[in-house]
């Protein structure tokens, strides 16, 4: 299988690569295996100093890395860049803060001496999305490798040149060769590679399908597994709110990344006191989006990243509209691309939309929209809005809105989420764990807590 690069603005190819074949992937497991060996006894300060320079290389190119980034994915290429830069900070973060969270901790029991430690596993697989390109990446590798383990990286197919990248700025870093390795494969070679004893653990983060079939081949294998999946995150806004605070980042956190993150604001219960102020609020936001070539540097809105994305998302707003939804703006894809320049009509476009008065029985209860789509739902009190956010089989984020220090505490205690953000958007930072709960996933990434999930937390007891 080819895996390709292609611009999602224009549709036209950048370029195309063979897979690895099943020797050369053998090479890269075994290269894996040897160089562990000899990593996993470097010193905390060593791995740091690597990932500092690992940080000194994403700054030092960021403008360069950044329209790769956007080349590839669509991206406006000012947030391609804030990607790399937060991809830096992550790497400093852990240089910084890695041996402390790793350091030995002392447990008082009846032995002379007990305490925790905390060991290395091994090579550890990272099955990587498109959205993020480098900063899920980076936020896997910077702990993991600060840990001791090794990498080894099947990024998602549309985004090579990305993979093949993050590989080289580990080598340039002074990383030891074969401590990150980018393998160029498909999604169907993944079972077989959990399945290589030389893999010790795996992480993916993607969709539920690809997640679950993942954490299948893994649990055959009885191996550890992170999942980071999607979110249909809700943004609730009460009457207390400061209002044109909430809909400016209710546009930011639904249009972030061209509508395709997994903790973009997706579900917007809003008080039915103000739900009118937030729709004209929110509709006068999305129309000032600057809608083109996300290479140009006042673009705020570029494409989906493959076709298939379009597709998808034109069957849930069409299902949504069928049952008796109103597209408030936007919602028709042909019209929209026909406004275009001529230059990108064969990208992947689809129009900032407003959904509003979507009947039960429609996708926007349950699945995840992965595009430009506000969903918004007008709700009679805190009770429903709870309730609705709650509804669906997801749980990666949640944001809500209220001044009131009652409502903000049951926000807090009963949203059903991997995070809650009061007054703010959800959004993820080196600093605090993250991930989510039910189909979202498990495990976390990030904080204390992430570099933890791919290492033997050893008691050790000495009498
Ligand atoms: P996807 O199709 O699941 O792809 C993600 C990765 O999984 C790619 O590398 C893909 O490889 C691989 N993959 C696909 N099917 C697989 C299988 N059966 N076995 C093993 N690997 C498989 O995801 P997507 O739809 O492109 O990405 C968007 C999803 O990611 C959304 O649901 C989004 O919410 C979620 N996401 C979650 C987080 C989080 O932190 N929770 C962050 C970002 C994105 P190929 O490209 O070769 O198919």
């Amino acid at each position: 299988m080819a895996i390709a690069s292609i611009n999602p603005a224009t549709g036209i190819t950048l370029q195309v690569f063979d897979e690895l074949s099943d020797a050369a992937l053998e090479d890269c497991l075994a290269q894996a295996a040897a160089r562990f060996d000899q990593y996993r006894h470097t010193s905390f300060e060593q791995r740091a100093h690597w990932l500092t320079l690992t940080a000194e290389v994403l700054e030092g190119n960021k403008q360069h890395y950044g329209q790769l980034i956007t080349a590839e994915m669509g991206k406006p290429l000012a947030a391609a860049i804030s990607e790399v830069e937060k991809s830096a900070w992550v790497c400093r973060f852990y240089a910084d803060h890695g041996a402390e969270f790793l350091a030995h901790r002392a447990v008082l029991t009846d032995a002379s001496h007990s305490f925790v430690c905390y060991q290395p596993l091994g090579p550890i697989l990272a099955v990587m999305p498109w959205n993020f390109p480098f900063w899920q990446v980076f936020r896997f590798a910077a702990p993991a490798l600060m840990a001791g383990n090794v990498g080894l990286l099947k990024h998602a197919s549309n985004v090579p040149q990305c993979a093949l990248a993050i590989e080289a700025i580990f080598a340039n870093a002074g990383f030891p060769p074969g401590v990150f390795q980018t393998l160029l494969i498909g999604a169907a070679r993944v079972a077989n590679v959990v399945a290589d004893d030389r893999i010790k653990a795996a992480t993916l983060t993607g969709s539920e399908a690809a997640g679950a079939s993942l954490a299948a081949a893994c649990g055959h294998q009885i191996k550890k597994t992170v999942l980071e999946l999607g979110g249909t995150d809700p943004f609730i806004v009460m009457p207390s709110a400061d209002l044109e605070a909430a809909v400016s980042s209710a546009a930011t956190a639904r249009m972030l990344n061209n509508g395709q993150s997994c903790i973009a604001a997706k579900r917007f219960l809003i008080h039915e006191a103000i739900v009118e102020a937030f729709l004209q609020g929110l509709k006068h936001q999305l129309m000032a989006l600057q809608v083109g070539d996300p290479m140009v540097e006042t673009t705020t809105l570029g494409p989906l990243a493959t076709p298939r994305i379009v597709r998808d998302l034109v069957d849930q707003v069409q299902a949504c509209l069928h049952l008796g939804a109103i597209a408030l703006l936007g919602g028709d894809v042909l019209s929209f691309k026909a406004q275009l320049p001529p230059a990108l009509q064969g990208g992947n476009w689809f129009p900032p939309t407003i959904l509003t008065q979507i009947p039960a029985g429609t996708p926007a209860d349950h699945e995840e929209f992965f595009g430009p789509v506000a969903l918004v739902f007008a709700v009679k009190d805190l009770d429903q809005a709870i309730q609705i956010a709650n509804s669906t089989p997801l749980g990666l984020g949640a944001s809500g809105w209220s001044q009131d220090p009652d409502e903000q505490q049951r926000l807090t205690q009963e949203l059903d989420a991997g995070a809650v953000f009061i007054n703010s958007l959800v959004k993820s930072d080196p600093r605090l764990p993250f991930g989510g709960i039910k189909r979202s996933g498990y495990g976390r990434e990030l904080g204390q807590e992430g570099i933890h999930e791919f290492v033997n937390i050893k008691t050790v007891w000495i009498k």
